[in-house]
């Protein structure tokens, strides 16, 4: 690094007092060029900017000193693609998720302090209760009394509501069954407190939409969460009008505690939110909407993702497209033209080879200056690989859906089709730029797990034994820059964050463990002692 004598002049040219020098780091970051580089010191300047970073015995500049303790110090990690407002939504919810008793769900509901006027949450499973039969309304009014609770079962196929519940909803003995539903009965035929599939709208109806307070809320959760686990910037992969309006007043209060890239969702909300064109990062660098989000199929686990073949285990379903390909095409040229960057789902092999047949048709200098990116490019047939190169498309990848996806996408597509899925590897030794990101809630936000996903290959219970496809499994270093250079690359902001360089933002972590020198089985252990956003605490253990 022959940059230190500079370095170090820049930071003794600052005033006393004016800077903060971390000493006694084990410090890591990536050059530009990518190479991981090492410092014992890291200069932060009164802009909450890095001043310098500097190797184990250098001479330190002035200003308040803070003493590491040699615990790993990392740039802040950056998530290419999440969804911030469902996470917080999700975490102010009641979990009945692994519970194994009803009683154990009804002390878990007893304990739990809703915020908002319904009791509203999931992930109950009557199987693992071993009831032998669906819990009843009068079970749940045990547990949190009047307040209307409307619960989703793990599978989200059934719901759990309490009388207050169906009375608000007029459900009576004499509701007949809704086309493709039902309603569970006693011996009178009166409802007993659970409705399946499309029964459960008749409930659903009636939930008041969340308040600006509600909402305001779940974005403070999600940031506290983000926070905790690392995570210094997050793309929102796919907002709407209210949801910018909300990012606007945290960042007026000053409570945005993670850079956010948004993504408007469809041209509707991009013309809504920024009709006189792409709104760049602010003078602070927290909060840029230069993106459209597009979906152009569904998912592998439903059959939704659009398929060239049918489905290895259905047979005559191939899933669906969301868009005519014409639509979705012209969809991409126009919102291209208006200086947008692109981004599209894409899980099946039809809609990815769709998705980069619409990106072809935009003209080759502004799909350059736009980074256009491919959510997901989960299964990608081998022949529209090199293309993500040749046109310059990010693939924006989640590490974690691989080793949740393994088994079901192998029933789902088959062995042959699965060679160029999940192919991240080969994307990057064929020059794609990747982004690394979770699609929480979908996913857990801890980046530490993509990390650790991404390496190995292996889910957290070390399954598969050697990695999943393990020919397809990245570095360190390379899984590294995905959450850090490269989610930055993907939302036109690697000059501000992505590595501890001199002039980008202080974003940093201070971590339990070495991620460079631990065994990777051991990744998605990794604890954060301390999140730092432009040289201030976010987050701290406690
Ligand atoms: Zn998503």
């Amino acid at each position: 690094m022959k940059t230190f004598a500079t370095m170090l002049l820049l930071g003794a040219a600052m005033p006393a007092g004016a800077q903060t020098v971390y000493t006694n780091a084990n410090g890591y970051t990536l050059d530009e060029a990518g190479a991981l580089q090492r410092f014992a010191t890291l200069v932060v300047g009164r802009d909450g900017k890095v001043a310098a970073t500097l190797p184990a015995g250098a001479e330190l500049p002035r200003g308040k000193k803070i003493d590491v303790g040699g615990k790993t110090l990392l740039p802040g990690l950056i998530d290419a693609h999440g969804h911030v407002m469902s996470l917080g939504e999700l975490a102010l919810r009641v979990d009945l998720n692994g519970t194994g008793s009803l009683a154990e769900a009804q002390a878990r509901l007893k304990a739990y302090r809703s915020s908002g006027g319904w009791v509203l949450g999931g992930g109950w499973n009557q199987e693992r209760w071993n009831l032998g039969r669906f819990p009843t309304a009068a079970e749940l009014d045990v547990a949190i009394g009047d307040k209307p609770a409307y619960l989703t079962r793990v599978d989200g196929h059934a719901a759990w509501v309490n009388a207050r519940a169906l009375a608000l909803s007029g459900i009576t003995r004499d509701t007949p069954d809704p086309a493709g539903g039902r309603i569970e009965r006693d011996a009178q035929g009166n409802a007993t407190g659970v409705l399946v599939d499309a029964a459960m709208k008749l409930v659903r109806d009636k939930i008041p939409a969340p308040t600006v307070k509600e909402q305001e809320a779940a974005l403070a959760k999600a940031l506290e969460i983000m926070a905790s686990v690392g995570m210094t910037g997050a793309h929102d992969a796919g907002m709407g009008p209210a949801d910018w309006a909300r990012y606007q007043r945290f960042l007026k209060r000053r409570k945005l505690t993670a850079r956010i890239y948004a993504m408007a969702r469809g041209p509707d909300a991009v013309a809504a939110i920024a009709p006189k064109g792409p709104i760049g990062w602010d003078s602070k660098d927290m909060l840029a909407m230069q993106a459209m989000k597009l979906q152009a199929d569904g998912a592998l686990g439903s059959r939704g993702a659009w398929m060239r073949a049918d489905y290895s285990d259905k047979p005559g379903e191939k899933g669906l497209p969301f868009y005519e390909e014409g639509l979705l095409r012209r969809m991409i040229i126009d919102t291209s033209a208006k200086g947008f960057q692109v981004n599209v789902h894409a899980i099946g092999d039809a809609a990815n080879g769709a998705v980069l047949a619409a990106f072809a048709s935009v003209p080759a200098e502004q799909r350059g200056a736009l980074r256009h990116r491919n959510e997901h490019a989960q299964i990608v047939s081998l022949d529209d690989l090199p293309r993500f190169t040749r046109l310059g498309i990010i693939a924006s990848i989640q590490p974690t859906h691989a080793t949740s996806d393994k088994g079901m996408a192998e029933a789902r597509v088959g062995e042959l089709r699965l060679q160029g899925g999940y192919a991240w590897k080969t994307l990057i030794d064929s020059g794609t730029k990747i982004a690394g990101g979770s699609d929480f809630p979908v996913e857990p936000p801890n980046p530490f797990y993509g990390l650790h996903a991404a390496v190995t290959r292996m889910d957290r219970n070390g399954a598969p034994p050697g990695g999943w496809r393990a020919r397809e499994a990245l570095t360190m270093v390379q899984a590294f820059h995905s959450f850090t250079l490269g989610a930055a690359y993907a939302g036109h902001a690697e000059s501000k964050v992505g590595s501890l360089t001199p002039g980008k933002w202080a974003d940093f972590i201070i971590v339990d463990r070495d991620p460079f020198v631990e065994p990777a089985a051991g990744l998605w252990r990794t604890g954060i002692e301390s999140t730092w956003v432009a040289g201030k605490p976010v987050f701290r253990k406690k």
